[in-house]
């Protein structure tokens, strides 16, 4: 049955977003049953207070099979702490939970259906936790969405990349049951010229019109009496400063009136956006305390932002490196996460960063640089709640000739083979490493980030040595094999695709 709602609605997505030409949110306009009882009564439901009250986000960044394309650590970060800053008046305060959820797969990166979106998040979702994808095209052509199936949201980069974008804002809105303020509209375009009809018909069954009176606002729109009448579903409208639209709107009573594209949950364009109303605020709260127990289980939280710089251990400021360099770094307080990011400017434009990270430790092992390379690098200490705060140190180095000889460098070494290099996911590929004598060799797996996944071998090694490499648990995309022979890195390619 659900499956069949979606192919409908897909497809009436379709249509919808055919003629408006506009990235718009693809959550569907079903109101849930939840919010229809709680808006029957909304009193009667519980809101803990005035307690501040501290949700774990999954961020689940999609890429490339190929580990490519991934949206920025420091963008996330950006539409994170503007998520935050929206949320603030309800008392809320989300914070990353666990390690960034990279996901290689170009299927959902560009998803174009819901059955595909769907399938992404189930198998990637963390319970427990608020999901939230970040993609390159999402279903149907929109910005973003609430998938009511897999209960969890999707963005696109286009859309997060809005100067002071607020689609987290909005898609969790509906997460916690909000409907857009022009419910009833989808689909059609409001026509100042024609007189305003008593009811609509978006999609399903027909809606009344709200009127500015407020004499039905329980039962148009979006249910709430102080979200006023809008009846503006095409994309991004237009607003003065006041935030209401700049076009002149009439109810069916003929009286004249602006769209309200201050709140959240309307179509105008991001920079009108400002607030959700006292009741659809209450609604948000009474929808997290009595609907979504799971995501209250940990309020323990560091909830002091970094103010602190970390002092720099090693690679000091132009030290060589001969090879892959470990960055490390003091401990700061109140700090649970690194950022660390290499650059070949030292103004660290994005166009020019080499590796970005994140990690909780001190210090990071970075593999696959070039040789002969002056590198810029930086660190930034910060918390999961308040991702944003802490300062920047910034430090360089060389990387010195010979960091990654070819083996034809390396004497005892004949020959130094990996085959197949581009393999199918879950076949296994092999190292074949023909030494003169025994020699001490050290071999890792090591990720598109530079991350090292595993070690394959360490220890002494002789003769016709080989090394399998299982792919069964990884996933696709780019990956390196660094080879240490007799104390010289080599490394090898290799790409695993579905
Ligand atoms: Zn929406």
């Amino acid at each position: 049955m659900k499956n069949c709602v979606l192919i409908f609605i897909a497809l009436i997505f379709t249509l919808n977003l055919k003629a408006q030409q506009t990235q718009t949110c693809g959550t569907p306009p079903i109101k849930s049953e939840w919010l229809k009882n709680y808006q029957a009564n909304p009193d009667t439901y519980a809101k803990a207070g005035d307690t501040t009250l501290y949700v774990p986000v999954t961020v689940h960044i999609t890429g490339t099979d190929a580990g490519t394309g991934y949206y920025p650590i420091e963008d996330i970060f950006r539409n994170f702490c503007q998520l935050n800053e929206d949320f603030e008046p309800l008392g809320i305060r989300f914070y990353i939970e666990g390690d960034l959820n990279y996901i290689n797969n170009s299927a959902w990166y560009a998803h174009e259906t819901f059955e595909a979106g769907t399938l992404m998040m189930e198998l990637n979702k963390r319970p427990g936790t608020l999901n939230s994808f970040i993609v390159q095209g999402a279903a149907v052509g929109a910005g973003g969405y609430y998938n009511f199936v897999s209960d969890a949201v999707a963005m696109t980069m286009g859309s997060m990349n809005t100067p002071m974008g607020h689609i987290w804002t909005h898609e969790l809105g509906h997460y916690f049951s909000l409907m857009h303020t022009f419910l009833g509209w989808e689909s059609i375009v409001y026509n100042p010229n024609e007189p305003t009809p008593e009811t609509v018909s978006g999609w399903f069954s027909p809606r009344p019109v709200e009127r500015v009176d407020g004499s039905n606002c329980t039962v148009a729109a979006d249910g709430f009496c102080d979200t006023p009448p809008d009846y503006l579903s095409e994309g991004g409208f237009d607003c003065s400063e006041d935030g209401f639209s700049v076009q002149l709107l009439k109810d069916p009573d003929s009286i004249f009136f602006r769209a309200d594209g201050g709140n959240y949950m309307s179509y105008a364009r991001d920079i009108c956006n400002s607030y959700f109303s006292p009741e659809q605020q209450a609604a948000v709260r009474a929808n997290l305390v009595n609907n979504r127990q799971d995501l209250l289980t940990n309020q323990i939280v560091i909830d002091t932002p970094v103010t602190a710089s970390a002092i720099i251990l090693e690679p000091t400021e132009n030290e060589t490196v001969v090879e892959a360099p470990t960055l490390e770094w003091m401990p700061v307080e109140n700090a649970n996460r690194y950022y660390f990011e290499i650059s070949r400017l030292s103004n660290f434009s994005p166009s020019f960063r080499v590796r970005e990270g994140i990690v909780s430790g001190t210090s990071t092992t970075v593999y696959g640089l070039d040789e002969n390379i002056n590198y810029h690098w930086r660190v930034r200490p910060f918390n999961t709640t308040y991702p944003c705060e802490g300062e920047f140190t910034t430090s360089s180095f060389m990387t010195g000739e010979g960091m990654f000889t070819d083996v034809q460098g390396v004497e005892v070494v004949n020959d130094l083979v990996l085959y197949p290099n581009i393999v199918s996911a879950g076949k296994t590929a092999r190292l074949e490493v023909d030494l003169d004598e025994p020699v001490e060799l050290q071999i890792y797996l090591i990720d598109a980030k530079g991350r090292k996944v595993s070690t394959l071998f360490r220890g002494k090694a002789q003769g016709n040595f080989l090394q399998d490499i299982q792919t069964t648990s990884l996933s696709t995309g780019l990956y390196w094999l660094a080879i240490q022979v007799e104390g010289v890195w080599v490394q090898r390619k290799m790409l695993i695709f579905d």
